[in-house]
């Protein structure tokens, strides 16, 4: 069995490539991480005493350039999650039509024991080691928020390589998820969040697997759980309260509340920002243990936070009946069998939190372009639109109100044509595994089975167009 990350991403691997018919070479060349950059680097605290960092990025495929994928912060980062974390991404850009090969990095630090001054002077030395051995630019590798960092850090990452290469035109290109002044784009911070509500509403709106987990069909009513509020779990639970879920769990590192009346996220928000806790909140009862939440009697859980927190030991607790995974690899091979075995739903990472990443990829079109979406057709879109209704007026004799006139005639923003990217690349990529999925035994393969079908066939599809494997 798997014992380690990437083992366990390779296994996922293996159990779809059964279902493939590709040269087994190129399967191991698809598998293999291409490239895995280490480096410690001394780095000096408030108090003058001298700490060494430990980071890596791995660039797991090349086959197509950029490779993308996240920096991470976070104490448990090693070599084997980055280069898992790197595969994940492989598969997930193929999966989306996103154009580019998977990357992560990692830095083994606990942010909230640094202070802003010290974490602005890791992230950039970091940055200085990526650029000098070439693991970080426009057409190279671009990196992005991930677990422990966000538009703070990309926005120091974008700086330092700005400054360190001079006179690049398409600089910023570098990284995503910055500052919209540094060159970032609306929506990618809400991206990855809203990419998980928008699969979940899909699998929640197919009448066939509803059936098969006994729910019905909508995400109205039901009762959701959201194991870690950071920019994922946030998100993905606003915009499931917005839809009408309920939300009956959330939790955090220091703890987990709960209540079957539904909690108000907006409102938790403000008490731990308030209090430095989820734990007290008026009206939930307080678990014994963050990891609790995860057992709570709910309809979908979300875990939102790292990976393998449900387990072998845990499975057999966990009474969810959809698991939308907006963490990377939060579900090991051990409890995928039991929640499988049990008739539960996963809605596998590999697809389900690749919004984060089709934003990116969107933001990394406007770095090169060098304009924003919308800003060439918008006012043209709205005249258009407004001779259309004018000419309607007078063929009709009918009179529209301004407030008509205003929603007819608006043409899309920037961040209009961004959630409808996203939107749409989500959806077509959930009928894509749906599809590969009916075509098999739905016994036989799972959702994330079919989702690493598609991701395979795709790869393998750029190698042997490039004439490289048979
Ligand atoms: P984040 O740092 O913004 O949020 C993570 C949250 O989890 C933090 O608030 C942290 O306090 C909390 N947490 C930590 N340990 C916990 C525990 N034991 N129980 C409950 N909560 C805990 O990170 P994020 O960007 O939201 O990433 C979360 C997950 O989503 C990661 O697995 C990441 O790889 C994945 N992901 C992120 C993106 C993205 O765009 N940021 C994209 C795809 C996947």
């Amino acid at each position: 069995m798997a014992t380690g990350f990437m083992d366990q991403v390779n296994h996922q691997f293996d159990r779809a490539a059964r279902f493939t018919k590709h040269d087994p070479t190129l399967l191991t060349q698809i598998k293999a991480c291409n490239s895995v950059y280490y480096v410690s680097f001394p780095v000096r605290r408030d108090d003058g005493t001298i700490e060494v960092m430990h980071a890596w990025r791995a660039e797991h495929s090349q086959h197509k350039l950029p490779t993308k994928g996240g920096i991470r912060y976070s104490p448990d980062v090693s070599e084997d999650e980055v280069m898992a974390l790197a595969a994940l991404m492989t598969y997930k850009c193929a999966i989306v039509d996103v154009p580019f090969g998977g990357a992560k990095g990692g830095l083994k630090i606990d942010r909230r024991k640094y202070s802003q001054g010290e974490l602005e002077r890791i992230t950039r030395r970091y940055t200085f080691e990526l650029v000098r051995k070439k693991f970080i630019g426009p057409g190279v590798d671009v990196p992005a928020p991930d677990f422990g960092t966000g538009p703070q850090e990309m926005a120091w990452i974008a700086d330092t390589y700005v400054s360190l290469t001079g006179g690049e035109l398409d600089a910023l290109a570098c990284v995503t998820a910055k500052p919209i002044a540094q060159g970032g784009i609306r929506g990618r911070t809400e991206a990855t969040g809203r990419g998980v509500y928008f699969g979940i509403r899909e699998a929640c709106d197919t009448a066939e697997l509803m059936k098969s987990v006994g729910l019905s069909r909508g995400v109205k009513g039901k009762r959701a759980v959201i194991q870690g509020l950071g920019n994922v779990g946030y998100h993905a639970a606003k915009f499931l309260q917005e839809a009408g879920a309920v939300l009956v769990g959330l939790s955090e590192y220091e703890g987990a509340i709960a209540t079957p009346k539904g909690l108000d996220i907006e409102q938790v928000m403000t008490h731990r920002r308030e209090r430095k806790s989820i734990l007290g909140f008026p009206g939930a009862t307080d678990l014994v243990s963050s990891e609790a939440v995860l057992e709570l009697d709910c309809d979908i859980l979300v875990p939102a936070a790292l990976e393998r927190v449900i387990t072998a030991e845990n499975a057999p607790r966990v009474k969810a009946k959809i698991i939308a995974e907006a963490a990377n690899g939060p579900t090991t091979l051990e409890a995928e069998d039991v929640l499988l075995q049990r008739g539960a739903l996963i809605l596998p990472d590999l697809w389900l939190n690749a919004g984060g990443v089709i934003v990116s990829y969107f933001e990394w079109l406007k770095n090169l372009s060098h304009v924003r979406f919308g800003r060439m057709q918008k006012r043209y879109e709205e005249g258009a639109a407004r001779r259309l209704l004018e000419a309607v007026q007078q063929s009709t004799g009918k009179q529209f109100t301004e407030q008509q006139i205003g929603f007819f005639t608006e043409g899309p923003d920037e961040e209009d044509l961004v959630n409808s990217g996203l939107e749409e690349s989500m959806v077509s990529a959930y009928h894509q595994i749906r599809e590969i999925q009916q075509r098999h035994d739905a016994g036989q393969v799972s959702l994330r089975t079919a989702a690493f079908i598609s991701a395979i066939d795709k790869v393998s599809r750029t190698y042997e167009e490039m004439g490289i494997f048979p």
